[in-house]
């Protein structure tokens, strides 16, 4: 599963430079997360570094997408070249 940032968003930016995959970027109106990039830190930290820093609690699991750990880690695999 991955994670999205719901309209609680108070656009404080604390998230952004947080996530080891890039995958967070200012949208529309609030921040949003790549699902093609979250692997929910899967690879990188024992939790999701987005959801530790948000002050508003806005960033949720996105229950609509359901990649299973082993998609995460390989996701994760991929995004930092590793064999
Ligand atoms: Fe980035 Fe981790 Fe948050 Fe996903 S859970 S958006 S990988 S910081």
């Amino acid at each position: 599963m991955v994670l999205k940032i719901t309209s609680d968003c108070t656009n404080c930016v604390a998230c952004e430079t947080e996530c080891p995959n890039n995958a967070i970027s200012q949208g529309d109106e609030i921040f949003v997360i790549d699902p093609d990039l979250c692997t929910e830190c899967i690879g990188s930290f024992d939790e999701s570094q987005c959801v530790a820093v948000c002050p508003a609690d806005s960033i949720i699991k996105d229950l609509s997408i359901s990649d299973t750990i082993e998609e995460l880690l390989a996701k994760h695999n991929k995004i930092h070249k590793v064999a």
